[in-house]
């Protein structure tokens, strides 16, 4: 099977699979590339992993995640921040490039509070991030995570906050899941590639009706998105980067995970 050198798949999106075994089976399959979680890394030699993975030339894309950065307490902030420290190192170790932000947000705390502590939060760990090459892409979350998980939920919030920082090592992590319903999306997709900060491109697919908030995305293909139109916009950017697949479904992580896998490859 050729190698297609540019799709990733996330560790997530094949989440009964340990790593140990994910990897043989994503360069079986020909896949280019992987976006490590960092619960798959539990109990493991981070290193070990980095090299085990190198060995099978999966190219190691980004680690998921980092962030989480409100906190209604300075102690909550402190800590917040010593775990984004620990999963740059733990990026280091393994050799990934780039850490995914899901930033975080806090119910009952004023979004732009959120905003904020989400910014100073970045700013705190930059340091490390240099002093390690480590790219920080920050993840829109669609609006319904804007209670616990996001208070960045649009390209432009995204973007507003990589203004404030005006960092080379902060961009954007693009996940159609999130993106897909902006009527912004194709100008602030192309003011993300002008500013050399589209970081990653995220894919998965909307599912009607969705049943679950968080582990219902579908197979590309299987729901709304319009797919080939946001890719053509990422594209449009010169952006080189992996189609990254991630999958949180509790319907496709029941089903045979070859059979899945070999979905994921024909449907790209
Ligand atoms: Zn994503």
């Amino acid at each position: 099977m050729t190698r297609d050198s540019k799709l990733c798949i996330h560790t997530i999106t094949t989440k009964p699979w340990p790593i140990e075994v994910a990897m043989d089976k994503y360069a079986a399959a020909g896949i280019g590339g992987i976006t490590v979680w960092r619960q798959a890394l539990e109990g493991r030699d981070i290193a070990k992993v980095g090299d085990d993975l190198r060995s099978r030339d999966l190219e190691i894309v980004s680690l998921c995640r980092g962030g989480f950065f409100p906190n209604k307490t300075p102690e909550g902030r402190a800590a917040a921040s010593e775990d984004n420290r620990l999963a740059i190192r733990e990026a280091a170790a393994l050799g990934a490039p780039m850490i995914v932000l899901v930033c975080g947000a806090v119910p009952g705390q004023p979004l732009a509070e959120s905003r904020k502590q989400i910014a100073d939060g970045i700013a705190a760990v930059l340091p490390l991030a240099e002093e390690h090459g480590i790219r920080l892409a920050i993840e829109p979350l669609h609006p319904m995570y804007a209670d616990d998980r996001s208070a960045v939920n649009t390209m432009a919030s995204a973007n507003a906050i990589c203004d404030l920082l005006d960092h080379p090592l902060v961009g954007i992590a693009a996940d159609v899941y999130h993106i897909w319903w902006d009527p912004d999306l194709a100008e602030q997709i192309r003011i993300t590639g002008e500013k050399d900060r589209l970081f990653a491109f995220h894919l998965c697919d909307w599912m009607t009706p969705t049943t679950d908030l968080l582990n219902d995305r579908g197979l590309m293909g299987e729901g709304c998105i319009d797919l080939k139109g946001i890719r053509a916009m990422v594209e449009a950017t010169g952006f080189t980067g992996f189609n990254e697949v991630e999958i949180f479904s509790k319907r496709w992580w029941s089903a045979d995970q070859d059979e899945f896998l070999a979905r994921i490859v024909g449907a790209i």
